[in-house]
């Protein structure tokens, strides 16, 4: 008898290489054990321009009325891709609109393996990176500066209060550069209740480093609000949970994140997240094996892989080519959004499906069947490294399932 579940999942179909993974992991892996029950929409880019970008807009409506879905990878157009798909628009990254429709955050945690071995060894667990996705230098204002100028900060308010402060006064012939950026208290909060939503469901400590020190009011707002919604929504639950959330400068937090052990949610501002996630991922060895979830305030979750479409196997694939694309961190965004589902509902069965789907594809791994850039890093005493194709992979995953 299949696995059942009420409350539906929300299916995001989408493109090239991914997609074509996804109707295999479907067919090969979920299928034969679960009852699928999904709202399905198609946000292939063909689809997208079918319906001027309003399947991105109802699926992201889905998951904030379902609380749970998992997305494939989907091209985010560019002017080459508008010519290839004769698109009318350079239509918008379905990632962002679905964000921005949930207010989310972004958490990105590495997938391990025995065999493949972190560059900073003593990362036994992963580290889940936070990364607070709106403002600062990504919306900032700036411009360059000739000499023989007084330049400020001006603030005018509605009500004829004006504030001036200054920045730099540049000497005659002296240029320069200046900027301005900005961040909302609304945008913080929510940033700060998705890491602790997030880490009330991981059971993870939360770690956050802003540099207070010298931005005694920027920073500092970042450091009071976390402070403020910790204390005021979180601290007992946490507490509660043998879970804590701690602050530090973030060069302290820099240097003992390299010392520790791993196992922690890493919250980072937009310029410190954007650096430190491609730090991470690289140290932990492949970008095929990273899952992602964006996380909204209210607790509504959306699964994916971190990787994009993998567009050059998608041509070989094309050609008639048998390629050896990794699955593994698309089969994790259906896990993902499986365990959750088995949490809303109460849902053992699946639960355990979804833990030993996950124990399937890492023990073939590690048995030594594994993809062509997991085989190209993977190094065990006593095992044979097999590098296969996808269905071959995934054949062997379904065999031990
Ligand atoms: P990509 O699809 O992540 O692929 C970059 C390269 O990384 C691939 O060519 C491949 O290297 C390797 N790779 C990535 N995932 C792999 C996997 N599962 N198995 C094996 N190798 C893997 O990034 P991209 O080429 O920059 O972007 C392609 C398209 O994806 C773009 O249209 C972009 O807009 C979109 N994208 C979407 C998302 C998303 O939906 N979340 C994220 C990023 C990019 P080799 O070719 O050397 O084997
Ligand atoms: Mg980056």
């Amino acid at each position: 008898m299949k696995i059942k579940y009420s409350s539906p999942i929300v299916e995001m179909q989408g493109d090239e290489m991914t997609r074509v993974l996804w109707d295999m992991i479907k067919e090969k892996l979920l299928s034969p054990h679960v009852e699928l029950n999904t709202e399905y929409y198609d946000l292939g880019l063909v689809n997208r321009e079918k319906t001027d970008d309003e399947v991105t807009l109802a699926a992201a409506r889905a998951v904030k009325k379902y609380g749970v879905g998992v997305k494939c990878a989907t091209i985010t157009p560019n002017a080459q891709r508008v010519e290839e798909y004769k698109l009318s628009k350079m239509w918008l990254s379905p990632n962002g609109t679905i964000r921005a429709a949930l207010d989310g955050t972004v958490f990105r945690a590495p997938i391990m393996v025995k065999g493949i071995t972190p560059y900073i060894p003593n990362w036994t667990k992963p580290i889940t990176i936070a990364r607070h996705a709106y403002g600062d230098v990504y919306k900032n204002s700036e411009l360059s500066v000739d000499g023989g100028a007084e330049c400020s900060l001006c603030v005018d308010y509605a009500d004829g209060r004006s504030i001036r402060k200054p920045i730099a006064s540049f000497a005659d012939g002296e240029g320069g550069v200046i900027q301005g950026v900005h961040n909302r208290d609304s945008s913080i909060r929510a940033f700060a209740r998705s890491c602790f939503t997030f880490a009330l469901d991981k059971r993870q400590d939360v770690w956050f480093g802003a540099k207070d020190t010298i931005s005694k009011t920027y920073d500092h707002r970042f450091k009071d609000i976390f402070a403020e919604v910790y204390e005021n929504e979180f601290k007992d639950k946490m507490t509660a949970a043998g879970i804590k959330y701690e602050y530090s400068l973030i060069d302290d937090s820099v240097a003992r994140v390299i010392r520790s052990g791993g196992g922690f949610i890493w919250a980072l501002k937009n310029y410190d997240g954007d650096v430190m996630s491609d730090m991470v991922a690289t140290a932990y060895g492949s970008l095929a094996m990273m899952t992602s979830v964006l996380v909204s305030p209210d607790g509504k979750y959306e699964y994916e892989a971190a990787h994009g479409t993998v567009t050059r196997h998608y041509y070989r694939h094309l050609k008639g080519e048998e390629t050896s694309t990794n699955p593994i961190a698309t089969v994790f965004a259906w896990t993902g959004a499986f365990a959750r589902r088995a949490e809303t509902e109460n849902n053992a069965a699946l639960g355990k499906f979804a833990a030993s789907l996950e124990r399937a594809c890492i023990d073939t791994v590690e048995s030594g069947v594994m993809t062509g850039d997991l085989a190209a890093i993977f190094k065990r005493d006593g095992v044979d490294v097999k590098a296969v194709s996808s269905s071959v992979y995934l054949d062997e995953v379904a065999k031990r399932l």
